[in-house]
């Protein structure tokens, strides 16, 4: 069957979490690089913590993939969204893909944490291969991937994980990594699952905004009222945000 017949067919929302995907030899090595701020490196665990879950949440068959750290980094704002989208963290990166500044960029995804706010809107910014997010603090506050789901109300099949800050902090910053791999809010799904909605990573908290007015996800569904519900978030990708991904042809280095 044809790959992308198999992943239409097969990749409900049912089975993301839990779907063996058909094999095939990995041609590409997908490159995730994390720096921290000074500020965010002075949290104990965070980039382990990053990397146990991006090697989870990124584990998927359209690549192997390589999750480091590169360090340290000296920038002059812990606001997340700023860094990027000023300016500061991209020509941070050219610098060191120059040779000008002691940092090394990767092919793929540049992913810089700070300790910045995560309370009110925008708390994070990616655009192709350059992503940034505050939240560090509360980074340090999570629980290891395994035992986020050992809550009640979470589900370990599925990805669902309850709308608390520290699960809400890794969601955004997963949201932030799919836009660095071409992903928009449109990738992202919102369902009823019980007695909740449950957002993917790409839609996130926009599932709950009123200043969000796309109709459905490009998966073809309809974003539902939220209405009273409780409201959840999931760590996997919708199928057609995992479809967007197998497609996606490699980073901005030679
Ligand atoms: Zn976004």
């Amino acid at each position: 069957m044809n790959r992308r017949v198999f992943l239409g067919t097969a990749g409900s929302l049912a089975s993301v979490g839990t779907l063996a995907y058909a094999t095939r030899e990995p041609t590409v090595t997908l490159e995730i690089r994390v720096w921290l701020s000074e500020h965010a490196a002075s949290y104990g665990g965070v980039t382990d913590r990053i990397q146990e879950y991006l090697e989870r949440i990124f584990d998927l068959e359209h690549w192997s993939l390589a999750v480091s750290s590169g360090g340290a980094v000296d920038v002059s704002t812990e606001n997340g969204a700023a860094v990027t989208s000023g300016g500061e963290w991209p020509a941070a990166l050219a610098s060191g893909a120059i040779g000008r500044r002691d940092l090394s960029p990767v092919s793929d995804v540049n992913l810089l944490v700070t300790d910045g706010q995560m309370e009110a809107a925008p708390t994070g910014y990616g655009i192709p291969h350059i992503a940034s997010v505050g939240g560090a603090k509360h980074i340090a506050a999570l629980d290891s991937f395994d035992d986020l789901f050992s809550s009640p109300e979470a589900d370990a099949d599925r990805w669902i994980v309850p709308n608390g800050r520290p699960s809400r902090t890794i969601q955004i910053l997963t949201h932030e990594v799919g836009h660095a791999l071409g992903l928009q809010h449109d990738h992202g799904v919102a369902y009823r699952y019980g007695d909740a909605i449950v957002a993917s990573p790409m839609l996130s908290s926009y599932a709950w905004s009123s200043d969000y007015d796309d109709d459905g996800s490009r998966c073809g569904t309809n974003y539902p009222d939220p209405a009273d519900l409780d409201r959840k978030l999931s760590l996997a990708f919708s199928p057609c945000a995992r479809r967007e991904l197998a497609e996606y042809s490699g980073g901005f280095l030679p």
